[in-house]
């Protein structure tokens, strides 16, 4: 009897039917896709993923035809109870725990191995288990390498793994905007006006709430839209990934960003097709070796690292909470009350959230990760607002993101230091603080930036920790330089968790 495939939302490109390498379904399987509405009852999530993920599911289903079974259910359980009855079931191994577990659990479901990722989950602990601490560069030069990708013979592409230097550069003096070539954006169609109008019905019973603001949509919902954004990126963008990577502008949310994360976390796009088509830009002359060297480090660095991080680190990782932080997301922050805060920096980024559900990854680490790490808010919570409000956030990407990257949570475990600031990092890496009523440079008073005042109260806090990090220290011990910390750590305890 031919097995059905199970293919779960974010499994929607065709490397999850194709049976490439002899580990994927029965050609021709039927295929069976579920909507579990419990999905979006457990979890207030932005209304722009909700729509961007059924919307996808949907485009999805009407490729497949005939050959798919749509189910729309409460459960997962329920769903595959009612497609299939007892039948037997492929899946591709999940992408978060609680899926595989779920899918483990089932009888008569055979798991499948992971697609969407450049290396297998037992090759990243062989690579772990050799080193002597784990280290995002030294995992990137191995994948380089076992992809021959961006390589010549054994060598680097250019003589150098890592041109990151020449990608920290500040936003153009007076420019609003970068002015490069705008993004990929899709048209909507029939399937998204049905999806919205099953959100605007959910919301109605009283079923589910959202937050955020949903319309039109912004990412790719089809393998074919999918395709159309990863070549203009190739073919317009890509040139200029590189020198402003790290750099914010008001007006400009996307500057040269490839906008590709929804979806790649989607399965539209495989990550092979996008380090690849790089590579070939800049052997055709088309873009520069330090922007496609770090497009390259994103994907086959970054993104590759988190995913194999997620399931290297064990289901306790989620809990982890070395800063001791407890502290609850205020009002404002969890209804995306943009209008509601002065601070331009945190304006600026909340209003991006609150409209498009996407910020690019500097927005995320040195503004809204850094906000919450400095008033030490609890670690699981802002991972789940993030996961919950962000268009391209699973399980698998919060994780090491959130909790290691942007909470110092793993107390080390993925970064060698917390990455947080004071208002003087924005101040050079944006445009935001001009206009702003708090100034950059003043940590005590009425006109005090949140960020300058925020990052000395943080270090005060976590001192006796910081100062054993050969990588932070020396900022630690500037702390028996300020005359004015007893005023600061005062003004702090005093500004409580309204908006800054
Ligand atoms: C606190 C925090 C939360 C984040 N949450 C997510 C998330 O939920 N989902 C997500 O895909 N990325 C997340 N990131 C990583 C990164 O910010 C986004 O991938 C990126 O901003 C998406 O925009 P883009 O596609 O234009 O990326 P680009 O800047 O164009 O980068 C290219 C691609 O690299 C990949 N990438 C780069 N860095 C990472 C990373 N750290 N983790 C995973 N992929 C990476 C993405 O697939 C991205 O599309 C997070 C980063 C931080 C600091
Ligand atoms: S002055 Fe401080 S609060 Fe205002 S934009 Fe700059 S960093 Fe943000």
């Amino acid at each position: 009897m031919t097995s059905t495939h199970w293919l779960f939302g974010d499994q929607l490109g065709p490397g999850f039917l194709d049976g490439a390498d002899g580990e994927g379904p029965a050609r021709d399987a039927p295929v069976v896709m579920i909507e579990s509405r419990d999905v979006f009852r457990r979890r207030r999530f932005h209304r722009a993923k909700a729509h961007l993920i059924l919307s996808a599911m949907r485009h999805r289903a009407a490729e497949l035809g005939d050959r798919v079974t749509y189910v729309r259910a409460d459960t997962y359980r329920e769903g595959l109870r009612q497609a299939v009855g007892g039948g037997p079931v492929t899946v591709h191994h999940p992408t978060s725990r609680a899926a595989l577990a779920l899918v483990r659990s089932l009888d008569g479901v055979t798991v499948l191995p992971p697609r969407g990722f450049l290396l297998r989950q037992d090759d990243f602990r062989g690579w772990a288990e050799a080193q002597r601490g784990l280290r995002m560069e030294s995992f990137y030069r191995h994948v380089r390498r076992d992809h021959a990708l961006l390589m010549d013979g054994g060598e680097p592409a250019g003589g150098t793994w890592n041109l990151d230097h020449e990608n920290r550069e500040q936003p153009p003096p007076g420019r609003r905007t970068l002015g490069v070539a705008a993004p990929y954006r899709p048209r909507e169609d029939a399937v998204d006006e049905e999806v919205r109008r099953d959100l605007d019905r959910w919301e109605r019973d009283g079923d589910v709430s959202f937050v955020g603001r949903d319309g039109p949509r912004r990412f790719p919902a089809s393998r074919r839209e999918a395709r159309s954004a990863l070549r203009r990126f190739l073919s317009h963008r890509l040139a200029d990934f590189g020198a402003y990577e790290d750099a914010m502008l008001a007006d400009d949310e996307v500057m040269s960003h490839s906008l590709l994360s929804s979806s790649l976390n989607l399965g539209l796009l495989d990550p092979v097709e996008c380090v690849e088509g790089a590579e070939a830009a800049w052997r055709a002359g088309e873009a520069p070796l330090n922007s496609v060297e770090g497009f390259v480090r994103q994907i086959a660095g970054w993104r590759e690292y988190v995913w194999q991080l997620y399931w290297y680190f064990g289901e306790d990782y989620r809990t982890s909470n070395a800063l001791g932080h407890t502290g609850s997301l205020p009002d404002w922050w969890n209804e995306l009350d943009a209008d509601a805060v002065s601070a331009r920096c945190v304006a600026t980024v909340l209003r991006q959230v609150r409209d498009t559900g996407w910020t690019h990854h500097i927005p995320r680490l040195m503004v809204l990760g850094s906000y919450a790490l400095q008033r030490g808010w609890d670690p699981a919570a802002v991972t789940d607002w993030f996961h919950r409000c962000f268009v391209d956030g699973y399980d698998w990407v919060m994780l090491p993101n959130v909790v290691g990257m942007s909470q110092y949570a793993d107390g080390g475990r993925m970064t060698t230091k917390p990455y947080t600031s004071g208002g003087a990092y924005i101040d050079r890496m944006s445009d935001l603080c001009r206009p702003c009523p708090y100034r950059p440079d003043r940590r005590v008073g009425a006109d005090a930036c949140p960020f300058t005042a925020g990052y000395w109260n943080f270090l005060h806090r976590h001192r006796g920790r910081l100062e054993q990090n050969a990588r932070i220290s020396r900022a630690v011990h500037g702390l028996d330089r300020l005359k004015d910390l007893s005023a600061l750590l005062e003004q702090e305890r005093e500004r409580g968790e309204g908006p800054p």
